[in-house]
C-alpha cells in the first residue's frame, strides 16, 4: 500500500489586493446577491463567471417553497453560462455571500453539488477555472481550480471526452 498526498494550494486576502479585472468580477457578485431569491434561508449567493470572450454571466441563488427545486447561484450561472455561451471557456467564477439576518464571517465555499458540476465542465473543457470566494468583511480566498475544491471526483464511465 502506498502512502499519496493531494495539496492544496489556496491565497488568502483581502478585496483591494486583487487586480483590478478580478475586483470587478466580484464586484458583479456582490451587484448579483440583491436579485437572489432567498426568502426561506435569508441567505443570498452571488456568482459572477468570466468567459473567455469577456463576457460576464451572474447567477443569484434562486429558492422555491418545494424546497429541492431551488438551486444556488453557482450553478444557476454555470448552467446560463453553458446553455448560451457553449463552448466557451470560463476562466473564473466569484461567489460573494451575504445574511440577511444573521452574521457570516467568513468566505463560503461551494456546496458539494456545484463543486460536481463545476468540476465536471472544467475538466471538459480542458482549462482550469480560477475560483474567488468573497466575504462580505471582503476576505478573499482564491484557488486556482475547480478540483482542488473537490478531488476524487464523480466521473461517469460513459462520458466521451470532448
Ligand atoms: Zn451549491
Amino acid at each position: 500500500m502506498k502512502k499519496k498526498e493531494v495539496n492544496l494550494i489556496f491565497f488568502q486576502g483581502i478585496l483591494s489586493e486583487l487586480e483590478q479585472c478580478d475586483q470587478e468580477l466580484v464586484n458583479n457578485a456582490i451587484s448579483s446577491l440583491k436579485d437572489a431569491y432567498a426568502p426561506y434561508s435569508g441567505f443570498q449567493v452571488g456568482a459572477s463567471i468570466l468567459l473567455e470572450n469577456g463576457k460576464i454571466i451572474n447567477g443569484s441563488n434562486q429558492e422555491n417553497v418545494a424546497y429541492p427545486s431551488g438551486l444556488c447561484a453557482e450553478r444557476v450561472a454555470i448552467f446560463y453560462a453553458s446553455s448560451n455561451y457553449p463552448n466557451i471557456k470560463i476562466i473564473k467564477m466569484a461567489i460573494s455571500v451575504q445574511a440577511v439576518d444573521f452574521n457570516i464571517n467568513d468566505v463560503i465555499s461551494p456546496c458539494g453539488a456545484c463543486r460536481q458540476v463545476m468540476a465536471e465542465y472544467e475538466e471538459n473543457q480542458n482549462y482550469p477555472v480560477q475560483i474567488i470566494l468573497h466575504s462580505p468583511n471582503n476576505d478573499i480566498l482564491i484557488v486556482d481550480r475547480v478540483q482542488d475544491l473537490l478531488p476524487f471526483m464523480f466521473k461517469s464511465p460513459h462520458l466521451k471526452k470532448h
